[in-house]
């Protein structure tokens, strides 16, 4: 730690710190005083010398440097960060009930940049993601069991940013062994999470209040999930009384995963059906057959990872609405989703709209989707708010 450190930004560039964004690009930077290691503490300034914020230094991100506090009396030391951990956890306590598994720190959104953990049951799943929060590795698993009573705790931060931050990736266990298919229970539907080898940290907690709504939306009807993973708005829409799920995805794994909780839950295995396939093919598929249906979702991965790849992934979205847009039944339900930061509400929505235009169909917005109230989003921190969705209901 060096407390000397200074990075001095240059004239007119402190304006999105006086914002309160917490981030800090290199162009930003006139100069660095001091030799603050990858992950130390700096304090950044003004070319004037006013105080703008205290942050973690990476000198070899574009992000040079992610505030951890705009208090210029704040000094940033354990107490101060398991404050930061503490307050992401009672801002949770009301979000529980019905589920043992939640996202318990959603990094910058919760004031603790770089940082992701994920309660399943009694085990934590982290992400460590910033240099800032490398840098205090060793504190955050023992200090979220300490606080959740967790008993074990795994690291996935394998993860493609962390490459952009100059870490390697790294799983491993922090605390207590290695889980395998750790239980858990959302909404009254028991899933096995693969901590190990799943996606993400396992689950995509962020659905959790999606697949809420879509088991209102499934009762008595067909539905089509698309890119499916382990099956959550499957299994919730079976267990809101669906005559028949059909559900793809391109992995096996996923596909496997999902029909072991189908069994787990005694759900009726027969009126789920799974297809290992491309979405893009198989929704024309579905079309040349005749299909129809009550209620689909679609909740592709991230098409737009970055800016540079929005133009290619305006264009994948809008196929896979247009032809899911051709498979409603009359007065049919599509839940559809982005979690492509890089693809904002607003252009989302425009792309879904010309997708109905050209699909030549009828639909209302019944209502606007986000992320579980366990990914807040700070208001400082629009990037923050990358899953978005529609649920869009056809003409009856
Ligand atoms: N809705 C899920 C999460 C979906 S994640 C849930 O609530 O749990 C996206 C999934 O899409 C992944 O499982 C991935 O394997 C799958 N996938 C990616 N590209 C695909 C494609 N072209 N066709 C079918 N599935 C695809």
């Amino acid at each position: 730690m060096n407390p000397e450190a200074r990075l001095v930004l240059k004239p007119g560039r402190e304006k999105s710190l006086r914002h309160r964004h917490p981030w800090i690009f290199s162009g930003a930077v006139d100069r660095v005083e001091g030799e603050p290691a990858m992950g130390d503490t700096v304090t950044v300034v003004a070319r004037d010398g006013a105080f703008l914020a205290r942050a973690a230094y990476n000198p070899q991100s574009q992000i040079r440097a992610r505030a951890w506090s705009f208090d210029p009396a704040q000094i940033v030391d354990e107490a101060f960060l398991k404050a930061r951990l503490q307050g992401a956890i009672d801002r949770r306590s009301v979000m529980r009930p019905g589920s043992d598994a939640l996202r318990l720190v959603h990094g910058e959104s919760d004031g603790l940049p770089g940082l992701v953990a994920d309660r399943y049951g009694d085990t934590l799943v982290l992400q460590i993601l910033s240099a800032g929060a490398e840098r205090w590795r060793s504190l955050w698993a023992p200090a979220l069991a300490q606080m959740t009573g967790a008993s074990a705790a795994f690291e996935r931060s394998d993860v493609e940013v962390r490459t952009l931050e100059g870490l390697p990736p790294r799983t491993g266990a922090l605390m207590g062994a290695v889980p395998t298919g750790v239980r858990i229970v959302e909404d009254g539907i028991s899933y096995e999470v693969d901590v190990v080898h799943g996606q993400k940290t396992g689950f995509y907690l962020d659905q959790r209040e999606n697949r809420a709504l879509a088991r209102t939306l499934a009762a008595g009807g067909d539905v089509l999930n698309a890119f499916c993973y382990t099956g959550g708005f499957s299994l919730a829409a079976l267990a809101g009384g669906a005559r028949h799920v059909s559900s793809m995805d391109t992995s096996e794994e996923a596909l496997a995963g999902a029909r072991r909780n189908v069994e787990l839950n005694g759900l009726d295995v027969g009126k789920a059906e799974w297809v290992a396939a491309d979405v893009f093919g198989q929704l024309r598929k579905l079309r040349d057959q005749g299909k129809h249906y009550s209620l689909i979702v679609l909740d592709p991965p991230k098409f737009a990872p970055t800016e540079k790849h929005v133009a290619n992934a305006a264009r994948a979205y809008k196929d896979i609405n247009l032809w899911a847009m051709k498979l409603l039944a009359p007065g049919g339900h599509l839940l559809t989703f982005s979690c492509s930061g890089a693809v904002n509400a607003d252009l989302f929505h425009k792309i879904v709209a010309g997708a109905a235009a050209d699909a030549r169909v009828d639909l209302q917005i019944r209502r606007h989707l986000e992320a579980g109230l366990d990914h807040p989003v700070s208001i400082h921190f629009p990037e923050g708010e990358y899953l978005k969705g529609l649920w869009l209901q056809a003409a009856a």
